[in-house]
């Protein structure tokens, strides 16, 4: 993707990049000639699916490479075989590419050098810098100290290079059960630094790699292998967020003791933070697993793929992550910014249609039984290349309950017996009787329309206070339409104990929608505007004969409303 069709325009930092303080190190490291050209990767680990805060880190990431001609790469830190799966590594790919970014040849997994990683743990066991530990995990967890304790140090530390290396061989051929032994580091127990107090460089897992199989019965630990391998990749901005902050001396601890190729530098970021939103793997994965959602592509969800089903278009993402910034304090970013973005993009691409979510019938009495005509009905009210499409009016009609009141207060403009209103591209309506059932609920209005008016505007230059959107009844396409709230009812929900923030009203569905016959020919999964609704997207569970919609956003900032905010 280049900046012309990213959707920015111009470039956004000027003909000298920069913008904030990672553009701007970069921008000098270039400068002053301490790196040609910059490398940069994106991260993920596959035991999930990406979500928006992912989508900072790949924006920033990508977003560098091409702002200054570098390169990116994608790269699976694929560790724990424990927890990854297929599935995800294709998820991920797939997400990546939609966000609007190319890795080109540059696919890369930490698996891909678990053999030199290997070699690398024998040369600090050579140095005497590594060691295999057969305490337990509690053993270990207790002789690490606290933060205001140093640690002890292990009985095992001491043993010979080639005790230690005979062990660590036979960790790998497969001789010992899980969690029998590790190897570990030999930094500082007293280190001020939790992090360089010994760190676990591999542990034992009989367990199948989806790369790597069976082969390997050890596996690197995520702090050993993700700063090898920016080193072997020649990455030259190991681009990460704040937490890891702690764990940069030990990376440079590896690369100080290590024979590797290159020597990245590492910069911390905050990571994106949500109102109404838990952006934890952990947690994500417990929604979809407990049933809390229909799966990770639940349009409720924060992932990548549930705003894709929902029908966020990536560009809004890309404008969201870029209004928000890049800093070094975290922060909490209010949801009601994604929707900005997102209805800055629909409202100029989504074409305009009309749709009654909950139906009411309306009879026009003095409209000629059995006939019907076409009206003409904009597609975009600011593109005119857009062009314009029919529409179907006829004696029976559909309007939205909500757009009638039998007994309405002072301010309400719309339908009431007696009262005239514009039915948009048609006629104006009065409204003359309600009919109700057995109940007294109202099921149906008798209104009669003024011939004269046709295309919406009165000859004698008669005013109505409301246009309404309508569709035809014999002509209307019935559809399921799905509404969604956010997730949660609290803005900061608490990702220890999430259920008991569930919003328990995030799925509202309509199932007795009517939607004009136009969108039961739409063959793109593109949003469009339900006029004065919000913007909508085909779901991918409609089939020909049940229209599905599931409403991206609202027209207008609905947080306040729905979940009580100021
Ligand atoms: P895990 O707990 O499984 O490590 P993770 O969210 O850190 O979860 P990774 O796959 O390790 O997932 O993330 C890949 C990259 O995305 C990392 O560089 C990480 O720093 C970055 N990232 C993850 N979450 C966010 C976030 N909320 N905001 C910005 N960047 C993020
Ligand atoms: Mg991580």
């Amino acid at each position: 993707m280049t900046y012309a069709d990213s959707g920015y325009g111009e470039r956004p930092y000027g003909d000298v990049p920069g913008g904030d303080f990672i553009r701007d190190i970069i921008a000098n490291d270039l400068k002053s000639g301490r790196i040609n050209s910059v490398v940069a990767r994106f991260p993920p680990e596959p035991n999930g699916y990406l979500h928006i805060g992912h989508a900072k880190s790949i924006c920033l990431n990508f977003g560098i490479a091409e702002e200054f001609s570098g390169r990116c790469h994608l790269r699976f830190d694929d560790t724990n075989p424990t927890r990854e799966e297929q599935e995800y590594i294709d998820a991920i790919e797939a997400d990546v590419r939609w966000l609007g970014f190319d890795w080109g040849k540059h696919l890369y997994h930490a698996s891909d050098y678990f053999e030199r990683l290997y070699g690398w743990a024998e040369d600090l066991i050579r140095k005497s810098l590594a060691y295999v530990d057969d305490q337990t995990q509690d053993e270990m967890r207790a002789a690490r100290g606290t933060l205001t304790e140093p640690g002890r140090n292990s009985p095992f530390r001491d043993r010979t290079v080639e005790e230690n290396l005979d062990l660590f061989r036979r960790m790998k051929s497969g001789e010992f059960p899980n969690g029998a032994r590790v190897l570990r580091a030999k930094i500082d127990m007293a280190s001020g630094n939790i992090n360089l107090r010994d760190p676990v460089l591999y542990r034992i897992l009989h367990a199948t790699h989806p790369r790597t199989g069976t082969a390997w019965s050890i596996y690197p630990s995520y702090d050993y292998a993700h700063g090898q391998s920016d080193a072997i990749e020649g990455v030259t901005h190991s681009i990460c967020t704040l937490e890891f902050e702690d764990h940069r001396p030990l990376y440079d601890w590896f690369l100080d003791h290590l024979p590797v190729p290159s020597r990245p530098r590492q910069y911390e970021f905050a990571r994106l933070n949500l109102t109404y939103t838990v952006l934890s793997k952990r947690v994500l994965t417990e929604l979809v697993r407990g049933g809390h959602v229909k799966g990770w592509d639940d349009p409720r969800m924060p992932t990548l793929a549930g705003l894709r089903r929902r029908g966020v278009p990536p560009s809004a993402i890309r404008d969201f992550i870029k209004r928000i910034g890049v800093a070094k304090a975290n922060s909490v970013v209010d949801a009601g910014v994604l929707d900005f973005s997102i209805r800055e993009v629909l409202n100029k691409t989504a074409l305009r249609r009309m749709a009654v979510l909950r139906p009411l019938k309306v009879v026009i009495e003095n409209y000629p039984e059995g006939q019907s005509e076409e009206l003409d009905a904009v597609n975009h009210p600011d593109d005119p290349a857009a062009g314009t499409r029919k529409v179907r009016f006829g004696r029976e009609l559909y309007i939205e309950q909500d757009d009638f009141m039998e007994n309405p207060p002072k301010k309400f403009f719309r339908l009431s017996p007696g009262t005239e209103v514009r039915l948009r591209y048609a006629y104006f309506i009065t409204c003359r009787e309600v009919v109700k059932n057995a109940a007294g609920e109202v099921i149906e209005l008798r209104c009669t329309y003024d011939p004269a008016t046709k295309g919406g505007n009165a000859p004698d230059g008669r005013k109505v206070k409301a246009t309404m959107h309508w569709v035809s009844a014999k002509h209307a396409v019935p559809a399921e339409i799905r509404l969604y709230n956010p997730l949660f009812n609290s803005a900061s929900p608490d990702a220890g104990n999430f259920a008991a923030d569930l919003n328990p009203n995030s799925l509202e569905v309509l199932a007795d929608a009517r939607v004009e016959p136009a969108l039961a020919g739409l063959n793109s999964a593109e949003p469009v505007q339900f006029e004065r609704q919000g913007y909508f997207a085909p779901d991918p569970d409609s089939t020909p004969d049940h229209l599905v919609f599931n409403r991206t956003v609202g027209l207008r900032d609905s947080f306040a409303k729905v979940v009580g905010k100021p």
